[in-house]
């Protein structure tokens, strides 16, 4: 393994885990998706969650 890289990357803007600070590591998101884990970094997890309320069905009016 190298040290400091994992396997680990935000599904959306592609940032490594294993170059996050320990304490903002643990804030990342796991998502299952059948056998496959995806990860969101904080950030584009708190985006994930605007984009899923965004769908709302007011959106098509
Ligand atoms: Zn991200």
């Amino acid at each position: 393994m190298f040290s400091g890289v994992s396997e680990v990357l935000c599904s959306r803007c592609g940032r490594d885990r294993g170059l996050a600070a320990p304490v903002e590591a643990l804030a990342w998101v796991s998502e299952r998706q059948g056998d496959r884990t995806t990860w969101l970094c904080p950030a584009c997890a708190r985006a994930h969650v605007r984009d899923i309320e965004g769908k709302l069905p007011e959106a098509y009016w």
